[in-house]
């Protein structure tokens, strides 16, 4: 599915319990699960960590979501970003195109974070993850796997943080589509 061009992502506070939903393409749902606090720079880790955070800790289940293919919440920072495209479009399109048809979310589809961890509990196995991920150089690493094994095992994804954020650097040959900013106190209206 091509991106839409659109004005970049807002914010959106997330201290507002009538928060609008969190936008976020198909594929970043399972990163979401796996993320162990690494990332391209600083601003980029600090993002997602403060997303990860909130989802993954006491209450993070009845966050609402949005599904949108196009750049997101993560990506807000991203330095791959372009407006709410990406430079890599074209592999990133292929990623949301097979983990939005694997987790049945199409465009707009409306969803609670624990709704979306148990739609993935169901419908991704982590050895599904060499096909759905293909492309992306942090699935050597194992890391998403080895979160989806905790969350069919638990139900739950392993708690976030664990350890220690990188400072600004990916791990070697880890690619990232999500870029580097100061998590945005709200994320409502980001369709990327
Ligand atoms: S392997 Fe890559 S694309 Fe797949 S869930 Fe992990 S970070 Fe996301």
């Amino acid at each position: 599915m091509p991106l839409r061009q659109a004005r970049p992502p807002t914010t959106a506070g997330s201290d507002d319990p009538a928060a609008a939903p969190i936008p976020l393409r198909p594929h970043h749902l399972v990163c979401l699960v796996g993320f162990r606090g690494h990332g391209y720079s600083d601003s980029f880790t600090a993002n997602m960590a403060a997303l990860a955070a909130r989802l993954r800790g006491p209450g993070g289940e009845t966050t609402p979501l949005v599904i949108r293919p196009m750049a997101d919440a993560i990506c807000l920072p991203c330095p791959r970003r372009r407006g709410s495209g990406c430079r890599d479009a074209g592999r990133i399109a292929a990623l949301d195109r097979r983990h939005g048809e694997r987790l049945g979310l199409e465009t707009g589809a409306r969803l609670s974070w624990g709704a979306a961890l148990a739609r993935i509990r169901r419908k991704v196995h982590p050895d599904d993850l060499a096909t759905l991920c293909a492309g992306c150089r942090w699935l050597p690493l194992g890391f998403c796997s080895d979160a989806l094994e905790t969350l069919r095992k638990t139900g739950a994804a392993p708690p976030f943080p664990e350890g220690k954020a990188s400072k600004g650097e990916a791990p070697s040959g880890r690619d990232t589509t999500s870029g580097s900013a100061p998590l945005p106190s709200r994320m409502g209206d980001a369709a990327t």
